[in-house]
């Protein structure tokens, strides 16, 4: 049998946990009051709004070397550096605590990210917070931000030129941040962070077997998958799970 701990984990991260049929107490669910239908109402015919084609917007990466974390948080807010700034509805510069020793980074702002202007707030959000709380963190501990600060529309992934323009604001969060651990999360934040562009699966197990840094600082870089990832893909949730357990043993022989 497993121990209470390691249930807890297994559920938290949804992963299934086999039970013998014979322990399995028959639930039974209470009947649901039965509700009348509401009266019709009548529906205005919808007027599509006339959709004008959108203005090219020159591609150049922003220039925030020096700035400090308000300005940058400004500079983000009404960036216009390239196109992905005429379909989103504000950017997502990031959220947690500033100086905290985990970074977390991941692709782009999707459709609840773009709403609501913060990070893994949608279903593969609710995905990362159990996975923070699988191993004793909340997103008040760490840092997390995306490569992108806007959303691509319909969640495409990143072009090179939109990393290229973007990445400068990211750069100068990690420099603020300084981080201890940087965990990748997905292929487009591994790549980046590991100037490398093997597959996913060949940047996870590179950066679980060798110490791999982030562009020389000596800052570890910890590749793992997606959680959006993870909820297409039941299979490879033990293997986040394994990598989870890689985190929390690093935080805890590096008293973070
Ligand atoms: Fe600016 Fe980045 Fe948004 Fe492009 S994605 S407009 S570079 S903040």
């Amino acid at each position: 049998m497993l121990d209470d701990l390691h249930q807890d984990y297994l559920r938290t991260m949804d992963i299934d946990i086999w039970v013998r049929r014979e322990l399995i107490v028959e639930h039974v669910a209470p009947e649901m009051p039965v509700r009348s239908s509401p009266p019709p109402v009548a529906v205005k015919p919808q007027v599509k709004p006339v959709i004008q084609p959108a203005t090219p917007t020159p591609t150049k990466p922003v220039q925030v070397d020096h700035i400090g974390w308000d300005e940058l948080r400004q500079e983000v807010a009404k960036c216009t550096a390239c196109p992905l700034h005429q379909s989103r509805t504000q950017t997502v510069f990031g959220v947690g605590n500033p100086n905290a020793d985990i970074l977390l980074i991941g692709e782009a702002p999707g459709a609840d990210e773009d709403r609501k202007g913060e990070p893994f707030v949608g279903r593969a959000g609710q995905l990362l917070n159990k996975m923070l709380y699988a191993i004793q963190l909340q997103r008040e501990d760490i840092f997390i931000a995306n490569i992108l600060k806007c959303r691509p529309p319909d969640n495409r992934n990143p072009t090179a030129e939109e990393k290229l323009c973007c990445t400068p604001f990211l750069k100068r969060q990690i420099a603020l941040i300084q981080p201890k651990v940087i965990i990748a999360l997905g292929r487009v934040a591994a790549t980046f962070l590991l100037d490398n562009d093997k597959a996913m699966g060949a940047l996870r197990n590179q950066s679980r077997k060798q110490t791999l840094s982030y562009a020389d600082t000596g800052v570890r870089v910890l590749a793992t998958y997606h959680p959006a990832y993870l909820l297409r893909s039941n299979l490879q949730k033990r293997k986040a799970w394994e990598d989870l357990q890689l985190i929390k043993q690093i935080i805890t022989e590096q008293g973070l």
